[in-house]
C-alpha cells in the first residue's frame, strides 16, 4: 500500500520514510494501518498475524479512541487465542461506537468463551435490542441462557434464529435439546424432524428423536431412528442397548 505524501500528494511506496518527491516526513493515517492490518490478516500465517498487529498497535497509539483498530485488535486477538486480552479492546471499540452491534456480539462470544455467562447475556441483548435482524446474538444468547438454566429464555431466542433462518439447523438441534429438557416431546420431535429432513448423517440427532419417541410411547418410530442412530455410529453401546430393550 502506497502512503500520500501530506503535502504534495505524491504517492510513495510503504517503506519510505520521506516523500521521494518533496522530502516530507511520511505519516500512515489510521485508516492506512487499519486497511493495511486487514490486508495482513488475510494474507494469513504467524507473520500475516505479527504485521497485522503491529499495524493496529501503531494505529492505537495514534488514536487510542479509534472503534475500528480496537474492534480489529480484539477480533485478531480472539482468534488466536488470546480470548482474554481480546477483551479490553472490543470494550474500548464500544466505548467509542456504542451502537456497533456486532462488538457487543464478538464482546458477547468473548465473555462466553471465558464461562462469564451473565455478562455474555448482557452483551448479547444488547447487540439484539441494537440490530434485531442480527441471527448470531439470538443463538448465542440462547446457549448462554441453556447453560444457566434458563431453558425458557434459550427456547425463545432459538425459536427467534430459526424464524428468521429456518436452514440454520444446529439451532433446531439446541430447540430439540430444549423441549426435551422442558419434556415438551411433541416439540422436540418436530425439531429434531426439520434436522433430519435435511440431514440425514448426524448419529446424535437420530438418537435424540429415538429418545423422545421412546418417551412418546412410539415404539416403532423409536426403533427407526435409533436403527439410525446405531447405523451411523456403530461404536455407540448406550444406543444398541437402548435399542435392544425396545425390540424385545
Ligand atoms: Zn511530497
Amino acid at each position: 500500500m502506497d502512503i500520500r505524501c501530506e503535502r504534495c500528494g505524491t504517492d510513495n511506496p510503504d517503506d519510505h520514510k520521506y516523500c521521494r518527491e518533496c522530502g516530507n516526513a511520511l505519516k500512515k493515517t489510521v485508516k492506512d494501518r487499519i486497511n493495511e492490518a486487514l490486508k495482513w490478516r488475510r494474507e494469513g500465517g504467524e507473520r500475516g498475524y505479527g504485521q497485522a498487529l503491529i499495524e493496529l498497535t501503531e494505529a492505537l497509539k495514534t488514536d487510542p479512541n479509534n472503534a475500528e483498530a480496537n474492534f480489529y485488535m480484539g477480533k485478531f486477538l480472539y482468534e488466536n487465542a488470546s480470548v482474554y486480552n481480546a477483551l479490553h479492546y472490543f470494550k474500548k471499540a464500544i466505548e467509542a461506537a456504542p451502537g456497533w452491534a456486532e462488538a457487543y456480539y464478538r464482546l458477547g462470544v468473548t465473555y462466553y468463551r471465558l464461562c462469564r455467562i451473565r455478562e455474555a447475556v448482557e452483551a448479547f441483548e444488547k447487540a439484539i435490542g441494537l440490530n434485531p435482524d442480527y441471527i448470531s446474538p439470538y443463538y448465542f444468547a440462547a446457549l448462554a441462557y441453556y447453560h444457566t438454566g434458563m431453558t425458557d429464555k434459550a427456547i425463545q431466542n432459538l425459536q427467534e434464529v430459526v424464524r428468521r433462518d429456518p436452514n440454520y439447523l444446529i439451532a433446531y438441534y439446541h430447540l430439540g435439546r430444549a423441549y426435551t429438557k422442558k419434556k415438551m416431546m411433541d416439540e422436540a420431535i418436530e425439531a429434531f424432524e426439520s434436522i433430519v429432513r435435511v440431514n440425514r448423517e448426524d448419529a446424535d440427532v437420530f438418537f435424540h428423536l429415538g429418545y423422545c419417541y421412546w418417551k412418546k410411547g412410539n415404539d416403532d418410530k423409536a426403533i427407526w431412528a435409533l436403527g439410525k442412530a446405531v447405523e451411523l455410529n456403530p461404536a455407540d453401546e448406550n444406543t444398541k442397548e437402548l435399542l435392544k430393550q425396545l425390540m424385545r
